[in-house]
Formats: structure tokens, C-alpha cells, sequence
């Protein structure tokens, strides 16, 4: 009995964890900065997917991502 409470709780802080891990990611996939900078890794954006920015590098990247994302549903 004592080790199956102990159970619950480890999973529902890995669960916490990884919310919080989500919460973040997705804080940083909806940030905007609007001046024209790579929201990756600074450098000039050529392209824009909606409010994002991306250098060639990350467009392709967030691309294959957004492609993935779409597959998942
Ligand atoms: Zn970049």
C-alpha cells in the first residue's frame, strides 16, 4: 500500500515537470519579438511563419516541426 502512494506521487511530479517543460516551450514558441531577428538564434529572418521570425536554418527546422506537428493529430 505504502509503496503504491509512493508511486503517485513520483508520476504525478514527473507529470508537474513536464508540464511546466510544455508551459515553457510553448511560452517560447508563441514569443515575438518584431524586429526582424531570427526568434532562434538572432540572426537576420528571411522568412516568417504567422508572428514568427526565422533565418533559411530555423524556417526549414520550424517547417519540418509545424509538418510533424500537423502529422501528430
Ligand atoms: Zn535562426
Amino acid at each position: 500500500m505504502k509503496m503504491k502512494v509512493r508511486n503517485v506521487m513520483k508520476k504525478s511530479v514527473i507529470m508537474l515537470v513536464g508540464l511546466i517543460l510544455v508551459a515553457n516551450l510553448s511560452a517560447c514558441q508563441t514569443y515575438t519579438s518584431g524586429d526582424n531577428k531570427c526568434d532562434i538564434c538572432g540572426k537576420r529572418a528571411t522568412h516568417t511563419i504567422g508572428s514568427e521570425e526565422y533565418c533559411g536554418t530555423h524556417y526549414k527546422k520550424a517547417t519540418n516541426w509545424y509538418v510533424k506537428k500537423a502529422l501528430d493529430r
